[in-house]
């Protein structure tokens, strides 16, 4: 029997029009989960980043770790991966968007997966700067329109990668890109709020993959919660 790739609850079969999870289409369905998840055809078939840009271009949350999160949940994406690092920026950039904050086109939101997108996997132990980490960064810099001439926009871009590093250092090893999305969500929040004066809910972050990854520090991650 198929699995609903969002809860894991049996699918069942239906006739009807759903509308998908990922990226909100109607289509013509045989088969709906029990608790009305539905992946169309095109995102049951999308590759990583393919699935990034369909969720935040579609996207009305305007929470970023809820974006990531059925993100994350999407098939193409491993436990673990270089997919992480073109994650976390266009997903703080939709919610921003939704919140009213950015304007955010098709166009946007790759340029902020393209950046990210030539950090290696391991970066984290090889070169000592998580892609993840990197990819909060992203967000700040085309938020604030930083660059490497700019004073302010570009100390708070680097303080949201070493804020979000701090964060990885205090855990410890070995890697987790689920918890890097997070720490890196978590920092770019703080300064999005606290030295860019915008008025955002506070993100509770809790782990939607705990205990399903083979190197989950449990009971040591702040993320984790039972
Ligand atoms: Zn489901
Ligand atoms: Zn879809």
């Amino acid at each position: 029997m198929f699995k609903c790739v969002i809860c894991k609850s049996e699918l069942i079969e239906y006739s009807g029009i759903a509308t998908c999870t990922f990226c909100g289409a109607k289509e013509e369905a045989d088969y709906i989960c029990p608790n009305g998840h539905y992946q169309c055809e095109d995102c049951r078939l999308a590759t990583q980043s393919e699935i990034i840009e369909r969720v935040c271009l579609n996207t009305k949350s305007k929470n970023p770790v809820d974006i990531v999160n059925l993100i994350m949940k999407h098939a193409s994406f491993n436990a673990y991966g270089a997919e992480h690092h073109e994650l976390a920026a266009p997903a703080i950039l939709s919610a921003l968007k939704n919140l009213g904050y950015v304007n955010l086109t098709a166009a946007r939101i790759k340029g902020a997966m393209k950046r990210g997108s030539n950090i290696p996997y391991g970066s984290c132990g090889s070169t000592g700067a998580c892609g993840a980490s990197i990819s909060a960064g992203i967000a700040i810099s085309m938020f604030t329109k930083s660059n490497y001439l700019k004073d302010r926009e570009r100390s708070l871009t680097i303080k949201t990668v070493s804020k979000a590093l701090m964060k990885l250092t205090d855990l410890g090893g070995p890697r987790c890109c689920k918890f890097s999305t997070y720490a890196g969500i978590e920092s770019a929040w703080n300064v999005l709020i606290n030295d860019l004066g915008l008025n955002l809910e506070p993100l509770n972050i809790v782990c939607d993959f705990q205990d399903e990854l083979p190197d989950c520090k449990k009971e040591k991650c702040p993320y984790y919660k039972k």
